[in-house]
C-alpha cells in the first residue's frame, strides 16, 4: 500500500487548525549561539577603520579598507582553525582601472572569502551568504571623510563573521562560501568581479543570499518601527536565459516559480521555522528603485541569488556625511541599529546556510505528466546523485495564486499520483535527510523538455 505523511505548514488559520513545525536541533543550536553582543563589537571594530570606502587606502595598517579587509580576513582565518583544513580564507584582488564613473584611480579591489569545504569532494553544491565592506558618505567619490558604514553594510559584514564563527565548527556534505564584497557603492564592482569567476570556472552556486543592510528598524520621514520582519527581494521571470525559456514559462504559468523566487520561498518557510516571532516578507521584484545590490551580477550571470534587507530604510543614516543638521544626526552610525533585531536576521541567514548545507542534493528529472486529460497529477524524479542522509521526498504543492506552499506530501518513492488536478496547482519537488532538511524545490518540467 502507497504510505503518504501529509504534513501542512504556514498555512493561513482561517483554513486549518495546526501546523507542524519540526526543527532540527543542530540548527537550532547554531542559532543560539548568534550573538547580540558579538554582533555590535563586529560593528564598532568595523566603523574603526575611519572610511572602507574602495579608493581609500589599502596599505595604511589602521585606516581604511586595506585595514578594514586584513581584519575580516584574520577573522575567517582565526575561526579557519576550528575546521581541521576544511575551512580556507582569501582575498580575491585585482587593480582595476579608472572607468570614468565612480572610480578615478588605479584601485586594489578585493573580496575577502572563506570556503567551508563539504564533506564530499564530489559533491560541488555552494551556499553563498555575502555583505559590502565598503561605505561611503554624501559625495560617492569622497574617500578621505568618516564614512562608518556601520549598518549599510557592516551589519552585512558582522552577519558573517558571526556566521563563519559558528559553521565553522561543523561538517556539512555542501559547501558554504562566506564573501565580503569591495566596491559595491561604486557599482557593484566585486560582485562582477566574483560574479566572472564563478562562471568561468563553473562554481555550482545553488542560492546566494546577499545581506545589505539588516540592523536598521526604524524608517525616516514615516517613523515606522518593524523589528519582526525581513525582506527578500528575487526576481521573478528571470534575467539569464529569458529568451530561451520564455515560451515555456508563459506557457505554464512559471513567471513566480523561477529559481530566485524558489529560493526566497525557501529562505521564508526555513526562517519561520527557526526565528519565533518572525515573518520574511517576499518582495516579488530583484531590488528596490534607484538601488542597486551584490545578488544582482549573480542574477544576471544565471545563478540563483536574492537580496536578504530589513523591512525598514532610514536614508539619514544611509550614504550621508556625519552631521548635524536642525537637530537631526545624519550619518550610518551604530547608535542607530537594533542588535536584537540584526541578530534574528542573521539567525535567518544560519538556518538557511546550514538547512541548504545539510541537505540532500537536488532530485533530478523532475517532470509532470500531461499527455492525458485526467483530474490527477502525475510527478516522477530520480535520485540526486548526493544523496547523504536522504530520507526521502517532499511534493509540494499550492494554488496558483497563492505565494507560498501549502501542503506537502512525503514519499520515499520516485513517483507520486495525486487526486488534484494538475491544471488547478503548482507543484515542486524536494529531497529531504533524515534530519529534516530539504533541499531546494525543483519545479517539474513536462516530459521531453530540456
Ligand atoms: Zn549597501
Amino acid at each position: 500500500m502507497k504510505k503518504l505523511i501529509l504534513t501542512l505548514f504556514f498555512i493561513p488559520a482561517a483554513w486549518h487548525a495546526q501546523q507542524t513545525v519540526n526543527q532540527d536541533t543542530e540548527i537550532v543550536n547554531y542559532i543560539s549561539q548568534v550573538h547580540a553582543d558579538s554582533l555590535k563589537s563586529h560593528i564598532h571594530k568595523l566603523v574603526s577603520f575611519g572610511t572602507r570606502h574602495t579608493m581609500s587606502s589599502t596599505t595604511d595598517p589602521e585606516r581604511g579598507i586595506g585595514a578594514a579587509r586584513n581584519w575580516v580576513l584574520k577573522k575567517f582565518s582565526d575561526y579557519a582553525k576550528n575546521a581541521n583544513g576544511r575551512m580556507e580564507a582569501f582575498i580575491q584582488k585585482h587593480v582595476i582601472q579608472p572607468d570614468g564613473k565612480r572610480i578615478d584611480r588605479p584601485t586594489d579591489l578585493g573580496n575577502v572569502i572563506a570556503i567551508i569545504h563539504g564533506t564530499n569532494a564530489q559533491d560541488k553544491r555552494m551556499f553563498m551568504m555575502s555583505g559590502h565592506l565598503d561605505s561611503r558618505v554624501s559625495n560617492v567619490m569622497n574617500f578621505n571623510d568618516n564614512a562608518p558604514g556601520a549598518n549599510d553594510d557592516g551589519s552585512g559584514i558582522a552577519g558573517l563573521i558571526e556566521s563563519a564563527r559558528i559553521l565553522s565548527r561543523s561538517k556539512f556534505p555542501g559547501t558554504i562560501v562566506l564573501v565580503a564584497f569591495s566596491g559595491e557603492e561604486q557599482g557593484l564592482l566585486g560582485s562582477k568581479m566574483l560574479a566572472e569567476k564563478a562562471k568561468n570556472e563553473g562554481w555550482q552556486i545553488e542560492a546566494l543570499l546577499n545581506n545589505d543592510m539588516i540592523g536598521n528598524h526604524l524608517t525616516s520621514e514615516t517613523n515606522l518601527t518593524n523589528t519582526h520582519q525581513l525582506r527578500v527581494f528575487s526576481e521573478g521571470l528571470p534575467y539569464y536565459q529569458l529568451d530561451k525559456n520564455a515560451r515555456s514559462i508563459r506557457a505554464m504559468g512559471l513567471e513566480n516559480d523561477g529559481d530566485a523566487r524558489q529560493l526566497a520561498r525557501y529562505i521564508k518557510e526555513t526562517g519561520e521555522r527557526y526565528i519565533d516571532n518572525f515573518q520574511v516578507k517576499m518582495i516579488y521584484r530583484n531590488d528596490r528603485f534607484l538601488r542597486g545590490g551584490d545578488h544582482t551580477p549573480f542574477v544576471e550571470a544565471g545563478f540563483p541569488a536574492v537580496r536578504l534587507t530589513e523591512f525598514n530604510e532610514n536614508y539619514d543614516h544611509q550614504h550621508q556625511d556625519i552631521r548635524k543638521e536642525k537637530g537631526v544626526q545624519y550619518g550610518d552610525l551604530p547608535e542607530f541599529m537594533d542588535f536584537e533585531y540584526f541578530k534574528k536576521n542573521v539567525g535567518v541567514n544560519i538556518a538557511v546556510l546550514a538547512n541548504l548545507a545539510k541537505a540532500p542534493a537536488k532530485p533530478e528529472e523532475v517532470r509532470i505528466e500531461v499527455d492525458q486529460l485526467t483530474n490527477f497529477t502525475t510527478l516522477t524524479w530520480e535520485k540526486p546523485k548526493f544523496r547523504e542522509n536522504i530520507t526521502g521526498y517532499y511534493v509540494l504543492m499550492r494554488d496558483t495564486d497563492v505565494s507560498t506552499w501549502q501542503k506537502k506530501f512525503f514519499t520515499t518513492k520516485n513517483r507520486i499520483k495525486l487526486p488534484y488536478s494538475k491544471d488547478n496547482y503548482f507543484f515542486a519537488i524536494q529531497a529531504v535527510s533524515n534530519s529534516g532538511n530539504e533541499s531546494l524545490a525543483v519545479t517539474p518540467k513536462v516530459k521531453n523538455e530540456k
